[in-house]
């Protein structure tokens, strides 16, 4: 939940404002310094799975299994999204946002954020920054789809984001609708594992697919992002003894 609808959350429910507060009270965990990614675990009882989960993400895509794999059926929607600078990324947050199905199961799009670097690397390397579009199922499983963006050609969409993003922490609104699949490789091989979100509490509770093509943005956008974020990714974590599988 992010913030601002979090605090609408309360009003709603002033009952449950102590317990609520006693929440959103929690530690206040940043990428670098005392608070920083390397510190997660030890920061709250509920951030535990950060330091001693041995399912954790992003990890190196690099020795990957090749895997007659069911591609993702990605059916994500156009709408005039919500744009919020959360503190931690620029978060931009479905209505409807469509849904994608994997082995069967069908998962409705919540949101999609934004890393520089990227937190998933390629055989070690990170590219200038990587988008996540969450997913989650009516029984609470969750699906990532990551995409790598490299600086390039400008992107229509993500300068659209970029140019309505808060410089502080707070919401806007698209003007005009952007279609989500255009931030998709034209190439879609990709890398599928088990993984955690990448940041606190760091769940393993997460069904990641990487595409293996990066797309492109403008260099002049990347550097807008890191103007509010000059970096929001989590280290590399241990494959472990995880199966990578790489699907074309
Ligand atoms: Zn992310």
């Amino acid at each position: 939940m992010d913030r601002r609808r979090f605090l609408k959350s309360l009003i709603a429910c002033p009952a449950c404002t102590s317990a609520a507060l006693a929440q959103e009270a929690g530690p206040h965990w940043k990428y670098e310094g005392e608070h920083g990614a390397t510190k997660w675990g030890e920061m709250d009882s509920k951030f535990k799975a950060c330091a001693i989960g041995g399912e954790q993400s992003p990890v190196d895509l690099t020795g990957a299994i090749h895997a007659d794999l069911q591609r993702v059926a990605i059916h994500w929607k156009p709408e005039t999204f919500d744009i919020a600078n959360n503190g931690h990324t620029i978060q931009v947050t479905a209505q409807d946002g469509g849904s994608i199905t994997s082995l069967k199961i069908t998962y409705a799009l919540k949101q999609f954020h934004f890393h520089t670097p990227s937190e998933h690397a390629l055989g070690g390397k990170s590219t200038a920054m990587e988008a996540h579009f969450v997913h989650s199922s009516s029984e609470g499983r969750l699906a990532v789809v990551g995409v790598l963006m490299v600086a390039g050609k400008r992107h229509e969409g993500f300068a659209e984001i970029m140019r309505a993003a808060p410089k502080s922490e707070g919401e806007a609104k698209l003007k005009t609708a952007l279609d989500p699949h255009s931030f998709l490789p034209q190439n879609r091989s990709f890398y599928r594992y088990e993984g955690s979100l990448t940041t606190p509490p760091c769940s393993e509770t997460v069904e990641w697919s990487v595409f293996d093509s990066t797309i492109e943005v403008a260099e002049a956008d990347v550097q807008a992002f890191r103007a509010l974020y000059p970096m929001n990714a989590r280290p590399l974590q241990a494959t472990n003894r995880r199966f990578l599988l790489k699907g074309l």
